[in-house]
């Protein structure tokens, strides 16, 4: 394991002296209360403050406490979280909530091992909520601090590694004060958010450009070395847009599977040997339609654990036509782009214009 190429003790004192001039005044940082701290935390894995701050409002308004969160169907819950994208989020934010109140009296934990144990919560989620609410002295290992770590010590290796995890956890681990955990925390969150952001690091605003190797050798904008794209399968869908007096049909996924609870227009897979043409007039015919279909287009979207290559066909029904019972989910255009769609059918959206 590589040591840090500077006193581990002269990050924080260099980080809380920025903090308490340019650290940011976000909702979530008036609290101590460790569920509107894990709430945000959920809400920022994968999304920025500017797009969170609405859907943090509008959840503690509908869901005050941790309890009022588990009695809610996961339904309501996916439906609030809809535009925000990463469903699993949601889902897991359900999970937890249940679980705190059913296992912990409605009280969250305080220690990183045992967040750990709860849906949705990694190690650096566990790091976050216990310094953030509880001043425990946890590490966090986020983006930010990845990034900011890659750069400090010009880690020119791919920085999602095996390797890479082992040595950034340790660095952040010795860089963690005793003192001030909540302050280091989110001083280190902010630098990453606004000054050793992705692209262009504000080099000469940084407190730390004093320590940084990446600055040293002139890498800062090398650095992190891009992450060689994981393989994944590929499965091939054909889905319907079926319209009828200007809305589509719709239906949500069962809340126990895939993409669970999310609302996609009617689809089919594609197996070898078939066509996306063949299987849309099949659901069209499933539906108990018929007529001409025209190729809206096809896209690619990436989910964590494959790629979906998701052709689209729209059709139109008359207006006398009788749709089965159990599908009665017709959505206008305007009500679609606020409905919970998942990525692919998100995307797919776009190419009915409009
Ligand atoms: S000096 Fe530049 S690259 Fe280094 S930590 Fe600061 S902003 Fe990031």
């Amino acid at each position: 394991m590589a040591e840090l190429p500077f006193d581990p003790a002269a990050i924080p004192a260099a980080l809380l002296g920025w903090y308490a001039r340019a650290g940011r005044d976000l909702p979530w940082r008036q609290t101590r209360d460790p569920y509107r701290i894990w709430l945000s935390e959920i809400m920022l894995q994968q999304t920025g403050v500017a797009a969170v701050t609405d859907y943090y409002r509008r959840f503690l308004e509908n869901f005050p406490t941790v309890g009022q969160l588990a009695a809610a169907p996961l339904e309501t819950v996916i439906d609030l979280w809809a535009g925000l994208g990463y469903y699993a989020r949601a889902r897991n934010l359900h999970a937890t909530a249940r679980r705190i109140v059913k296992e912990h009296a409605e009280t969250f934990p305080d220690q990183p091992e045992e967040l750990m144990r709860l849906p949705g919560i990694g190690r650096s989620t566990a790091g976050a909520i216990s310094a953030l609410a509880f001043d425990k002295r946890a590490p966090i290992l986020d983006g930010n601090v990845r990034r900011i770590l890659c750069r400090l010590c010009a880690w020119r290796e791919a920085p999602r590694s095996a390797r890479a995890e082992q040595q950034f956890w340790r660095w952040a681990e010795l860089l963690t004060p005793r003192r001030q955990v909540h302050d280091y925390t989110q001083a280190i969150m902010d630098l990453g958010a606004t000054v050793c952001t992705p692209r262009a690091p504000a080099c000469a605003a940084c407190p730390l450009d004093r320590f940084c190797q990446a600055r040293k050798l002139g890498l800062e904008r090398e650095l992190p070395l891009k992450q060689p794209a994981k393989q994944v399968p590929l499965r091939v869908e054909a889905a319907l847009l079926l319209c009828r007096d200007d809305a589509y049909l719709v239906r949500r996924r069962p809340a126990d599977g895939l993409l669970g609870g999310l609302w996609e227009f009617p689809t089919r897979p594609v197996p070898a040997g078939k066509t996306p043409q063949a299987q849309a007039e099949a659901l069209l015919l499933e539906q108990g339609g018929a007529g001409p279909l025209r190729t809206l287009g096809q896209i690619s979207h990436r989910y964590s654990h494959f790629r979906l290559e998701l052709h689209l066909f729209h059709a139109t029904l008359a207006g006398s036509f009788r749709i089965a019972e159990n599908l009665r989910d017709w959505r206008s255009q305007p009500e679609l782009k606020k409905l919970a769609l998942h990525g692919a059918h998100k995307k797919g959206l776009k190419l009915l214009g409009g």
